[in-house]
């Protein structure tokens, strides 16, 4: 049987690398050490396990060009985002470890002579399981405040970014004490044998029917689950709002990462009103936009990651042209790594590019005539990851309507500064990020007291 797990270049298709694939006999036995390590490394004091971790940040500092290389050349982003995403994870550990310090300090309530604690305890090991889109950031992201809160980790990475991934892990593993960060390679088998193992906790980030297995399979043990999931992100441009800015964001949001984003704007609403006006606008910035390789100073958008994502695009495209809506950008006949950045508009609500997660770099655009209309249509959708909304007058009441987890108004969304990365409805649950999602990589523990 074939061991080994392969890396490809995703535009030229050149064998980059491979790792090993971890049986699935053997997982158990990985939890099995993640456990007995985590026992130390939880009664170690947050400072000291803070210390540990600042030095993987300065080795990831150090080493952040030949890093983002690897990165690049694996899945496919040009450099300088590579290099943002390597010194982005390395320059927020102390940060984020600060925070999650603050959160799980325990709290003490005194009551009529009586004294409660309030502990955050470790919860044991946590799986991570990550998918391939941004292959540090979205790992690292929960890593981190798994170990600063005690607990050991078992990493299971996407299986088109396995040579990122063991670069990540070697670094960490390099400071760490033995166990503390372990990790295991391949695709859903190892995902599925890890999720059913003796874990306590599983972060999840990918798409929401691998999310609706894990919970399947993690219930068995009632274990403990953090869900970020999919999503298909609305903007709504109202009659009143700056177009160009509009405009603007709306190409920038739906091309960001090839459109390989779970907060990519998705699915475009604009006021009939001043439809016009902002589907040129749209155009003209769309045209700036460059597919190439992750290594020439003009790319803005690279290949996308592999066969079966570029089939469910074009599939989208195809669609959307057949079922009516106007094209206006990207070339449809292209058959090589790409997707050119594509404009269509006159979407309607049936087209699988508004009713799918697309994940490619497509400004779908519908209009609409009321707010309540908008509203609805917005919210038809059973993801709610992100949404955003351009315009002035009925911006609060719109805001106060749409499904979202996370809600940007007249800018883009996400989770800034100390707020969770969160989503609602199917976009998952359980998030990180903020001293709420710091504290669900814990088991808060009542201890109550008298004094004699
Ligand atoms: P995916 O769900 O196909 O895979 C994610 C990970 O799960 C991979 O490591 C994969 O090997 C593993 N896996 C597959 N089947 C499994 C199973 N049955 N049990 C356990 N593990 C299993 O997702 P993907 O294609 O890697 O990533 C794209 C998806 O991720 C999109 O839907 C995107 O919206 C989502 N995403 C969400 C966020 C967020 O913060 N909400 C961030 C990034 C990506």
């Amino acid at each position: 049987m074939e061991n080994k797990l392969n890396s490809y270049n995703p535009e030229t298709f050149e064998l980059l690398g491979s790792v090993d694939i971890t049986n699935t006999n053997e997982i158990d036995k990985i939890v099995e050490k993640s456990k007995q390590a985590q026992t130390k490394w939880a009664k170690l004091s947050v400072d000291e396990r803070i210390s540990y971790l600042q030095k993987a940040g300065e080795v990831l500092n150090r080493r952040s060009q030949e890093l983002a290389k690897l990165l690049s050349q694996e899945m496919g982003k040009d450099f300088n985002r590579a290099t943002g995403e390597v010194i982005g994870c390395a320059n927020d550990i102390i940060y984020k470890a600060n925070e999650v310090k603050n959160a799980i300090k325990t709290q003490v309530f005194d009551r009529h002579g009586v004294k409660t604690e309030l502990q955050y305890n470790a919860l044991g090991v946590c799986a991570v399981i990550s998918p391939w889109n941004y292959p540090m950031a979205m790992a690292h992201w929960v890593i981190i405040p798994a170990l600063v809160a005690g607990n050991s980790v078992v990493y299971k990475p996407s299986e088109e970014t396995p040579l990122i991934a063991k670069e990540y892990v070697e670094i960490f593993q390099s400071v760490l004490p033995k166990d503390v960060l372990q990790v295991v390679f391949g695709a859903e088998d190892q995902g599925k044998a890890l999720v059913k193992s003796n874990v306590n906790l599983i972060t999840f980030t990918g798409s929401k029917d691998v999310g609706k297995n894990i919970m399947k399979n993690a219930s068995d043990g009632l274990k403990r689950l953090i869900l970020e999931l999919g999503g298909k992100d609305p903007l709504i441009v109202l009659n009143d709002a700056n177009i160009d800015r509009a405009a603007r964001f709306a190409v920038a949001s739906s091309f960001e990462n090839a459109g390989q984003m779970c907060t990519s704007s998705e699915r475009i609403y604009v006021s009939k009103e001043i439809e016009e006006q902002f589907i040129q606008r749209v155009i003209t910035y769309a045209k700036n936009y460059q597919v190439g390789s992750w290594n020439h100073p003009d790319t803005d958008i690279g290949p996308i990651i592999n066969e079966n994502q570029r089939t469910i695009i074009r599939k989208h495209i195809k669609d959307a042209i057949e079922k009516g809506a106007t094209h206006h950008l990207g070339d449809i006949n292209r058959n090589d790594s790409f997707i050119e950045p594509t404009v269509l508009s006159n979407v309607k609500d049936d087209m699988l590019v508004f009713k799918e997660e697309t994940f490619g770099p497509v400004v779908a655009i519908s209009s609409f005539e009321t707010i309540n209309e908008v509203i609805k249509r917005a919210n038809s959708s059973d993801y709610a990851l992100g949404a955003s909304i351009f315009g002035r007058k009925d911006v609060d009441i719109v805001a106060t309507e749409l499904d979202a987890g996370m809600l940007g108004i007249n800018q883009g969304n996400g989770s800034i500064g100390d707020t969770p990365w969160v989503g609602a409805k199917q976009s998952g649950f359980g998030y990180h990020g903020s001293a709420d999602g710091h504290r669900q990589f814990t088991q808060p523990k009542v201890v109550t007291r008298r004094n004699r």
